[in-house]
């Protein structure tokens, strides 16, 4: 499961929902509210999120729990999947 998070980009997951741009650090608008300054904070290196407008965090799963609308279960599933999409490596 660590290896799962470690091995999956959360800013390529938060991307793919949220435009990301490198500010002071790397920053989106959170969809949960109108977020004119880009309250969503997201540290590549633990994989979190966090937005100081609403208080919104968490890790890899939670997005996509929250984004995607699965459960924890399909949730990592899904960044299962992803993994196993992306990775070229014969026999990994
Ligand atoms: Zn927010």
């Amino acid at each position: 499961m660590a290896d799962l998070l470690r091995r999956s980009s959360i800013s390529a997951i938060i991307g793919n929902t949220v435009e990301l741009s490198h500010i002071d650090r790397l920053r989106g608008r959170c969809p949960r509210h109108p977020d004119p300054t880009h309250s969503l904070y997201v540290e590549e290196r633990l994989s979190i999120f966090h937005c100081f407008g609403c208080g919104l965090g968490g890790d890899t799963i939670r997005w996509i729990e929250l984004f995607h609308q699965l459960n924890h279960d399909q949730a990592v599933e899904w960044l299962a999947r992803r993994a196993t999409d992306q990775s070229d490596e014969p026999g990994s």
